[in-house]
């Protein structure tokens, strides 16, 4: 069995799979550091229980602890490995890897590119260290699949002391999804070569242009501020903002891009929420905040799919709405595609409107490209690379 771990400053979300690939149970500790309650869901059976997690060693040690009391596993060595969702790999980390202390090592000197999220992988690693000290730990990284991103692409047009001294660069985020989205691809269109226009619009958001399998570009930048309009980040905006506004409210740069963080996009926006079905509801009955954050949610995603088929000369073999938004809301669907005014890409309405289980081509025969909605599934392509390394 693989466990995969997705870690959190106060939450550790997790789900193991069998041999084939098949998810057994999934489960969060949640609120350590504060309190502590404990899910666990395992075929039909729920499992639920408060606890005080004072640290996430405590966290780690009840989840295995209650594997065992529930039978999911019956003994430690039933983990064969331990796969991490891991949000920022630097420079150095570019690919999934075995983690040993030389990659702790690594991952701590980058810890200042994602404060908050590397530093929980951190403290998850090490307490499922105490409590599993035998099995393989498989690190996987957001940033790995965007390794491939040509110079051009992820170079800021800044000075090179920015590059050399201090990383400076277009990292890019979601990869793991993107990878996932690029080998399910692969096997729906039968081709060994594909490039793609992958929309994983989420509560957070990004496109990645994929040539010939690897990406290309993609809109999230130095951080997962950059690029579309998100759920409660802003996406791209003029960095003199940040300068100005933190004058105007006497108060830091650090304060001012927490907003752009937590209190942008669509929550800023429409004053209604940062949750896209409530943004859609209140457009529906004439909102125009949230009108008008519909509008510029779409755009940017419509400017982008027009970028990306202009980087791919036009070679492009399907574009794909992922993620949350992206495979629920037709609406959102149609109206992105709809603001694609210069390539002739077409949705089928009723296709469109369909319920699906893991796929469905929702472009009409017209389409200069076939467009598809996928469900994307982190945690299989995390549990896939443990499997590939610890071998
Ligand atoms: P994620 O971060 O991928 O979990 O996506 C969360 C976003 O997906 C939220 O903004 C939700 O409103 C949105 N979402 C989830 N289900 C639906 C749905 N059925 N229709 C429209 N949006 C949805």
């Amino acid at each position: 069995m693989i466990l995969v771990v997705n870690p959190g400053s106060s939450s550790i979300k997790f789900k193991i799979f069998n041999v084939k690939d098949q998810e057994i149970a999934q489960g969060l500790a949640e609120r350590i550091g504060v309190d502590g309650v404990l899910t666990i869901k395992y075929g039909e059976k729920k499992f639920e229980e408060k606890y005080n997690f004072k640290n996430h060693t405590l966290a780690a040690k009840e989840i295995i602890n209650n594997l065992l009391n529930l039978k999911i596993i019956t003994k430690l060595d039933d983990i064969l490995g331990v796969g991490y969702r891991i949000v920022h790999g630097g420079k150095k980390l570019d690919r999934p890897i075995l983690i040993d202390d030389n990659v702790l090592k690594e991952m701590n000197a980058c810890i200042d590119l994602a404060p908050l999220h590397n530093k929980a992988a951190m403290v998850t690693i090490e307490a499922f260290r105490n409590v599993l000290p035998k099995t393989k730990f498989v690190g996987c990284f957001d940033t790995s699949f965007h390794a491939t991103i040509p110079q051009v692409n992820h170079f800021y047009p800044i000075n090179w002391e920015y590059y050399e001294k201090y990383d400076v660069k277009r990292y890019g985020f979601h990869g793991i999804s993107f990878e996932f989205i690029t080998e399910k691809m692969k096997s729906i269109l039968k081709k060994d070569n594909v490039n793609l226009i992958i929309c994983h619009i989420g509560n957070g958001a990004s496109c990645c242009c994929v040539k010939d399998n690897k990406s290309f570009d993609t809109t999230m930048g130095f951080t997962p501020l950059a690029g579309l309009m998100m759920g409660t980040r802003s996406g791209d905006v003029d960095p003199s903002i940040i300068s100005y506004m933190a004058g105007k409210k006497n108060t830091t740069a650090h304060e001012i891009v927490d907003e752009l963080n937590k209190k942008s996009g669509l929550l800023g926006v429409s004053s209604v929420s940062s949750d896209f079905r409530d943004v859609t509801q209140s457009l529906e009955k004439g909102d125009k905040k949230a009108k008008l954050a519909f509008d510029i949610y779409k755009k940017r995603i419509s400017d982008i799919i027009v970028n990306y088929a202009n980087q791919l000369d036009g070679k492009v073999d399907a574009v794909i709405f992922t993620a949350g938004v992206g495979e629920n809301s037709y609406l959102l669907r149609e109206e992105a595609i709809k603001n694609v005014k210069i390539i002739g890409l077409e949705i089928d309405s009723n296709e469109n409107k369909k319920s699906y289980d893991d796929f469905t081509k929702i472009s009409s025969a017209k389409s200069a490209y076939p467009i598809y909605a996928v469900r994307t599934d982190e945690e299989l392509m995390i549990c896939s690379s443990t499997k590939k390394i610890i071998k």
